[in-house]
């Protein structure tokens, strides 16, 4: 933990939290970002990263992992501190700041801006024996692709039928030796383009395709993955395989978890905020989808509005002689642009 206070803490890495963070740069104030997930970009990364958005402002349709990046360089540009794979359990309000307790430490800062989505996004998990005790880069067993290196040369079984599935599968062929994927129906949920580039791919041999297949158990041999024991859905016959890896991508699960004990005012799995986007506890500003407020609309577009209310409040709870408003962007001088340029 660095004893340094931080002016602005953001939780949640997603759309709104880039954006919060483009503003608390802008403002001046030093800035960290949180996130439970080892990558930013929240939903759009993480749920959805292959499918078009049509509705933000100025870009008439946009790849949601395209967007993602550009609110990431957008969003860092200034230098904010990032904290990835490190879940925020505990908020303490302390004498003259807030002390945030995560997995890995603790961090001091003036002010929170809340921008948890729907909550912690964990992975889904299969409910299986042989999971726990192999979970991990060192078991074999995992919820996410870090390094496609990570599995050149092994045998690899992926599961799932959704877009992050069917994209590893194309994304390993060619590094790792072998590239299962197994899915409990026969159709995919993902890109069509994709899973027609899958499967011409399992036609030429690159990867195979089995379905509807689900896994029952998982096997090792010192620690590590060696097999699984697979089972047909609908005949429910079983077949084993060898194997070096289990890559699962059955989605996340969106949890509020340990927001809802810090004493914010909830409204059900959202956070009750003001017009400013203060919460209920004094330096404590939300925004995105984890508010409530009358008329709330769960949007990209809304975040980035809300966001910018929440963080330049914040500044002003900092410095009650700081503005409230932040000046145009076209006029401020941290982008090396003078008025009338
Ligand atoms: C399939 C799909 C399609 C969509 N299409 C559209 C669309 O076309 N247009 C549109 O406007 N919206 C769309 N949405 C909704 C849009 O994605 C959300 O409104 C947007 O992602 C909300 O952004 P956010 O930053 O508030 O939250 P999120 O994107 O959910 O990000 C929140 C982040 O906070 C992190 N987090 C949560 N709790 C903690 C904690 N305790 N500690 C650390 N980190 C934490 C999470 O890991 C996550 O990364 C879609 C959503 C889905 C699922």
């Amino acid at each position: 933990m660095s004893d340094a206070i931080t002016d602005i803490t953001i939780i949640g890495g997603g759309p709104t939290g880039l954006f919060a963070a483009f503003y608390a740069g802008l403002r001046g104030t030093s800035c960290r970002i949180i996130d439970a997930l080892p990558q930013l970009g929240g939903q759009l990364m993480a749920l959805y990263p292959e499918k078009y958005i049509f509705d933000v402002g100025g870009l008439p349709k946009i790849l949601a992992k395209d967007l993602a990046n550009n609110m990431i360089e957008q969003g860092t540009q200034f230098g904010p501190e990032i904290v990835l794979e490190n879940e925020v359990q505990q908020l303490v309000p302390e004498d003259g700041h807030i002390r945030l307790v995560t997995q890995r430490g603790e961090f001091l800062t003036k002010t929170v801006v809340i921008t948890a989505g729907k909550g912690a996004l964990n992975p889904r998990v299969l409910e299986c024996p042989g999971w726990d005790e192999h979970y991990g880069a060192e078991g074999g067993v995992h919820t996410h692709v870090r390094q496609p290196e990570d599995f050149r040369g092994k045998r690899v079984l992926i599961v799932g039928g959704g877009d992050s599935a069917v994209d590893w599968v194309l994304g390993l062929r060619g590094i790792a030796r072998e590239v299962t994927v197994i899915h409990r129906r026969d159709e995919f949920r993902a890109h069509k383009s994709s899973v027609q580039e899958m499967r011409a791919a399992a036609e030429k041999g690159e990867v195979a395709i089995r379905t509807p297949f689900e896994v029952k158990e998982i096997h090792g041999e010192n620690s590590c993955v060696a097999r699984v024991t697979l089972f047909n859905s609908e005949t429910r016959d079983e077949d084993t395989m060898d194997v070096e890896a289990v890559i699962a991508l059955l989605g996340f699960k969106p949890d509020l978890g340990p927001i809802s004990n810090w004493g914010l005012e909830l409204n059900r799995n959202t956070i009750k905020v003001s017009q400013l986007m203060e919460t209920n506890i004094p330096g404590v500003y939300a925004a995105g989808d984890v508010v409530h407020y009358p008329g709330k609309l769960e949007l990209i577009a809304t975040g980035y509005g809300e966001a910018a209310i929440a963080v330049n409040n914040a500044v002003h709870h900092i410095n009650p002689k700081a503005r409230v408003a932040p000046g145009h962007s076209t006029n401020l001088k941290v982008f090396s642009q003078e008025e009338g340029e």
